[in-house]
């Protein structure tokens, strides 16, 4: 994974998150309060239009930028929750690279941490979470099997449907979801939709590159 690649994952994921604007805004809408795709949406477009700046800068560098910036451009639960994934990964490429898929895998499950240990949150909760945690530990067991690249992929987007639609049946006990108990029961969680969204996103370029 280098900056071209990040680079070219952010143009995707902005495009892809764009697509998906009426399904997210309504799941908010439902279970929270209608802003995660607006948040979604600003927190892209700041990022895109820092292309000039990052394409000089190596991968790990590119993405604590990008992680601080969100901070600042993401409000809600959610932008604290994702710049922290970004700042981890990128420490974890800047002490052991991200030329290799189990690299990768393993910076992966280092921003996964982050976002449990800021939202004190883990599985089963209705969230984000729900699609990250299974998606790593298949992404972890892939690569150290030293599983082929397609079977890799296949496999993280079926994982990260799977989360997805299993926050449906779900009560949530972090975020706004919360509130709502046993009413949240029959609605997706917008976080783990758009988890699932830039995952399979990025999972088909990293397929096609
Ligand atoms: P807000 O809830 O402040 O309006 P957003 O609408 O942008 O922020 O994001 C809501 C999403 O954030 C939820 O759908 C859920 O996936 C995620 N989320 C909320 N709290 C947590 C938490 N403690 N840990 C992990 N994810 C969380
Ligand atoms: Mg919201």
């Amino acid at each position: 994974m280098n900056t071209e690649f990040i680079l070219q994952a952010v143009q995707a994921v902005n495009a892809a998150i764009l697509g998906h604007e009426s399904e997210i805004e309504s799941l908010d809408r439902e279970i929270g309060d209608g802003d995660h795709f607006i948040n979604m949406k600003r927190g892209c477009a700041t990022i895109v239009a820092m292309h000039d700046e990052l394409a000089g800068l190596t991968a790990d560098a590119a993405l604590q930028k990008i992680g601080m910036k969100l901070l600042s451009t993401i409000g809600g639960a959610s932008g604290p929750l994702i710049a922290s994934f970004f700042m981890a990964m990128a420490k974890a490429v800047k002490e052991q690279g991200a030329e290799t898929l189990p690299q990768i895998a393993t910076a992966f499950a280092a921003g996964v941490e982050a976002i449990k240990s800021r939202g004190k949150a883990g599985l089963g909760e209705k969230t984000m979470l729900d699609v990250l945690i299974p998606v790593s530990q298949v992404f972890t067991k892939l690569t150290d099997e030293g599983a082929e690249r397609p079977v890799i992929f296949a496999a993280l987007n079926a994982e990260a449907e799977q989360g997805m639609l299993a926050t449906r049946e779900l009560i949530a006990t972090k975020g706004r979801a919360a509130f709502l108990g046993e009413r949240a029961i029959g609605h997706i969680d917008p976080g783990a939709k758009t988890s699932q969204v830039v995952i399979c996103t990025i999972c088909d370029l990293a397929l096609n590159s």
